[in-house]
């Protein structure tokens, strides 16, 4: 692991001249400024810079603003798509005046997380492997004509195109729904996904694969091999920055968004999760799909807590889009084996007990990764310190269940409200080790309540215009 004079070594061999000091926000957007290096020494990574802590959504009140952030010098990378060579350090945020972390700061959370798990003697590391998906698009417009958004996906050839209409001619585009890998010249993102995948991997990320998605138009995803919860935490922002970044330098733009397009399938993060004690992993065993008894407690909190754990994993309005039948997205609060129509599902690809993890597939990458792979790990620890029973699993496809059956079966919340509220009913299992603390929860449903649900539910949809401007 890099130490500062590490760090400042770094700093001479590479003859750097240029700083950037970053770190996340309450609702998810990487921050930063930038120093000279003659603004750095080995007192920086103890003492840290200043910045006003109440330009930033959710933090402090403008009578409290002064916030310290203190780089962390094991995070120290090279950014590769500054014109200036510059070295980045992600810091955590500290109170000047206490000199005590910040429990607003969601990267501290993420530490108290990891601390916990230890402390709870479970294990002493989470793994945790998320496969973010997203979409590349030209532009984004929207035609009040047609009350539609569209999206240009192919502008070599001046297409505006949501996918769905350009019958009778579909010449090297992905059928609707039927975007999932073919070669080019059906798959154009070939060359951008390529470079994504190769800058990620030159700033030392592990990716595992990349491939178009199901979506018709310009859907993709990209797959980084598990790490700790915390190195993950940091290894996502890097990520969501490398992708925009790419996407820029090709004229693109690349979206989290979890339901860009109607009637399309939206963008998941499935996040797998394993924990090991010892250099030994912990859910392989043999009860059900080759889990151990562990694993299906832990299965059993994240389905017991999955309402609450929604207001993190899936915290936008636009989240809720995405959650609906039919576009292989869970609705359901149920786990299986095989079934991509459950919010849990257990990979069957590898027999090895390393490999052997759960796969919560309700979350989407609109998510703050430190807030959310937290959230999920309380949860999992909850529902082994409690042994949660899961109930049995689901192997049928749930989207075909007769309704009867189907009503046994609790699911995910409908709205952000409904999350919210789900986290204001249930948080305890958050509290404990003071890892969520009250006011970081508190906070949590009151910014986005204000600023993300009433503020949708206050407008008037375009789509309110084709249903009732005519009453
Ligand atoms: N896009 C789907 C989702 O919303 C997942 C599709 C897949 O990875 N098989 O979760
Ligand atoms: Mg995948
Ligand atoms: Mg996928
Ligand atoms: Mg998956």
């Amino acid at each position: 692991m890099k130490q500062p004079k590490d760090v400042l070594e770094m700093i001479q061999q590479e003859n750097i001249r240029v700083v950037d000091i970053r770190f996340m926000d309450f609702p998810g957007i990487w921050q930063h400024f930038t120093v000279p290096v003659s603004e750095m020494s080995e007192d920086s990574f103890e003492d840290g810079y200043g910045f006003d802590g109440s330009s930033l959504r959710g933090w402090q009140p403008i009578n409290a603003s002064d916030m310290l952030v203190v780089p962390d010098a094991s995070t120290a990378r090279i950014d590769p798509f500054y014109e200036e060579k510059t070295l980045v350090l992600i810091g955590n945020i500290v109170d000047p005046v206490t000199r005590e972390a910040y429990s607003r700061d969601p990267r501290h959370v993420a530490q108290k997380a990891e601390n916990y798990l230890k402390q709870s003697g479970i294990g002493d590391t989470a793994f945790i492997g998320p496969e973010a998906e997203f979409f590349i698009f030209d532009d984004v417009r929207f035609d009040s004509q047609r009350n539609k958004a569209f999206y240009m996906v192919d502008s070599e050839e001046g297409v505006w195109n949501t996918g769905r209409e350009e019958n009778p001619n579909l010449a090297y585009k992905p059928r609707h729904k039927e975007g999932y890998f073919p070669v080019p010249p059906m798959d154009k993102g070939q060359d951008i996904r390529t470079d994504m995948m190769l800058a990620l991997e030159d700033l030392g990320i592990d990716v595992e694969c990349q491939h178009h998605e199901v979506a018709t138009a310009g859907q993709a995803e990209i797959d980084m091999r598990f790490k700790p919860l915390m190195e993950m935490g940091d290894q996502l922002v890097w990520f969501k920055y490398v992708l925009k970044n790419v996407g820029h330098q090709y004229n693109k733009t690349v979206t989290f968004m979890p339901k860009p397009l109607f009637e399309d399938n939206g963008t998941g993060m499935h996040t797998h999760v394993s924990i090991w004690r010892d250099g030994v992993p912990l859910f392989a065993g043999d009860k059900y799909a080759g889990l151990s008894q562990e694993a299906l407690y832990a299965v059993g909190g994240i389905l017991r807590h999955c309402k609450a754990l929604c207001a993190f994993t899936n915290p936008t309005t636009n989240s809720y889009k995405r959650l609906v039948p039919g576009f292989e997205a869970p609705v359901n609060l149920a786990y299986s084996s095989r079934n991509r129509s459950a919010a849990v599902r257990i990979p069957m690809y590898s027999a090895s007990p390393k490999a052997k993890r759960i796969e919560f597939r309700t979350p989407d990458p609109s998510c703050n990764g430190y807030l959310a792979f937290s959230a999920i790990l309380m949860a999992v620890i909850d529902g082994i310190e409690n042994k949660i029973d899961p109930g049995d699993p689901m192997d049928k496809n749930i989207y075909d269940l007769p309704p009867e059956e189907l009503a046994q079966i609790d699911s995910a919340p409908g709205s952000l409200e409904e999350a919210l509220q789900g986290l204001a009913d249930d948080h305890a299992f958050l509290l404990k080790g003071d890892v969520f603390t009250k006011d970081v929860v508190e906070r949590w449903i009151e910014y986005k309540m204000e600023k993300e649900v009433n503020a949708i539910k206050l407008r008037p949809h375009p789509h309110e215009f084709f249903l009732y401007y005519d009453i």
